[in-house]
């Protein structure tokens, strides 16, 4: 399988990749909703029929067990695109808007259409739902779509090659294999929109790429998520937070997540109540094997070890810090207050590693996030409603979820994407629709009446006050 997604691709047949779905872009097949409705309905059947065949391939390319892939993948899958289904009406349908007196009579109208022919490129840690949840939302909007899925995550990579032309109107729908190469080869031809997925190294160049055709482009990037827990009085409350913490470390990819938490900040006298309930509850929730994912490949094992050896380090390491080359894990590992310019503490993690930082009072998280690039997500732990505001209010990020961390992905109704350095272009729900459809201003007027004011000559009597 590895082999078949790096075969490298001659610029023609990617030049076909561009040219064929245009073609039936242009004939106007993709723009009818009943086109619309059934490639999403393809796309709901490939997802329950080949339920088995996705699980095999998650596991064999990221060892995620498939009640994460049913969480996380899967499950959300098939959600979100219901939802696009029952929505997708009343989303096609044209926006009146106000019109202004002087035009009287006349109606004004937003007109969702079409971009044309949309370019996806996704990512390896969430590899069937990073490329089917913005292909889902691409086909919505009535667009012919070309997806380039994560060499890195082969497995799935050729599944969704050998399963979308079966499923999926296989001439406006295509999926290339490949690396980086293909996917700088791509950028080389016109398209109506990119979504990428990944890295900002990667993420510049598509843009520096995207100039020659001035190609709109999102990107969703990463950053460091911050994640606050505040004094939590009751016990139950502690609880919770800790399940939902480990929950979207630990359990989401090995934190091998954009929105995983990368680091909690705490206050000094919370900190020791927070590591113990942390460990007692690792023990329990991983206690079975197979509860998490692994680290994706050596480049990465070595990233991430090399975090745990990077100066100060190794005498922060509060839990775990076991690595194993040959199997290429990372014990789940917690540092306590880590050497502020330590790499672990200014690079994105990606991993199961998560810092703790402790400050004197949960306010002062308020200057640190502000002094911090914008993350793709801050997540907080707390009751305090003046805390919540003061977030809400004096930070900048794409999104905050109180009380619980990486959910806000699973939400069809609220956008999911960064601002600043995590990036720009929101999608999900109805904002996938809006992402890849342009909103075309339709303005009718009568001949019934006509005003000679908006014509010369012009004299002082035209000129209104
Ligand atoms: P990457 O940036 O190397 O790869 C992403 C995609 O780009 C892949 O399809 C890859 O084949 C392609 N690619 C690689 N090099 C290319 C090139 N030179 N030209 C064109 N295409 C190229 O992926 P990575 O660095 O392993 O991804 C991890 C990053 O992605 C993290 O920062 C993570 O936070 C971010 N991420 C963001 C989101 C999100 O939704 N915001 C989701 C997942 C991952």
């Amino acid at each position: 399988m590895l082999a078949m997604a790096e075969k490298p691709k001659p610029a023609v047949l990617l030049a076909g990749m561009a040219s064929g779905p245009r073609e039936v872009y242009e004939s106007g097949r993709t723009k009818g909703m009943e086109w619309r409705q059934s490639q999403l309905r393809g796309l709901i059947r490939l997802l329950t029929d080949k339920e088995e065949e996705i699980f095999t391939v998650l596991y064999e390319d990221l060892g995620k067990h498939r009640g994460e892939s049913f969480r996380d993948e899967l499950g959300i899958l098939v959600k979100s695109i219901k939802y696009t289904l029952q929505n997708l009406k009343k989303w096609m349908a044209p926006e009146k808007a106000e019109s202004p007196l002087v035009a009287f009579p006349a109606t004004a109208m937003a007109v969702p259409e079409p971009l044309g022919v949309v370019l996806i490129y996704s990512c390896w840690n969430l590899p069937l739902g990073l490329a089917l949840e913005p292909l889902s939302g691409a086909i919505a909007a009535g667009n012919a779509v070309v997806l380039k899925p994560s060499e890195l995550a082969p497995s799935t990579a050729a599944f969704l090659a050998a399963n979308i032309p079966k499923y999926l109107d296989s001439r406006a729908v295509k999926v290339v294999l490949g690396g980086p190469s293909v996917g700088e080869e791509l950028m080389e031809h016109r398209w109506d929109k990119v979504l990428f997925t990944g890295s900002a190294r990667v993420g510049r160049i598509i843009m520096a790429k995207a100039v020659k055709h001035l190609t709109p482009v999102a990107l969703e990037l990463g950053s460091k998520c911050p994640c606050i827990v505040d004094w939590l009085g009751s016990k139950r409350d502690r609880q919770i937070a800790v399940n939902r913490i480990i929950g979207a470390k630990w359990s989401t990819c090995a934190g091998q997540a954009c929105i995983a938490i990368d680091h909690v900040i705490v206050e000094e006298r919370f900190a020791p109540i927070l590591i113990e309930l942390l460990k007692s509850t690792l023990k329990r929730f991983l206690a079975k094997p197979g509860g998490m994912a692994r680290i994706l490949n050596a480049k990465h094992f070595e990233r991430l070890s090399g975090y745990l050896e990077d100066n100060g380090v190794a005498a922060s390491v509060v839990h775990g810090g076991d690595i194993d080359p040959k199997t290429l894990s990372i014990e789940p590992t917690i540092l306590l207050n880590p050497p502020v310019d330590s790499d672990v503490m200014n690079e994105e993690i990606f991993g199961p590693i998560l810092p703790i930082i402790t400050v004197k009072k949960t306010e002062d998280c308020i200057a640190y996030l502000k002094s911090k690039p914008k993350p793709l997500a801050i997540y907080a732990f707390t009751n305090n409603e003046s805390l919540k505001r003061r977030i809400v209010e004096e930070t900048s990020s794409g999104s905050v979820t109180f009380n619980d961390a990486v959910v806000q992905y699973a939400l069809e109704s609220v956008p999911f994407g960064g601002v600043g350095h995590s990036g720009f272009g929101q999608y999900h729900g109805k904002y996938s629709f809006e992402l890849f459809s342009h909103k075309k201003a339709v303005f009718k007027r009568s001949f019934l009446i006509e005003f000679m004011f908006r014509y010369p000559p012009w004299d002082e009597s035209k000129i209104g006050t």
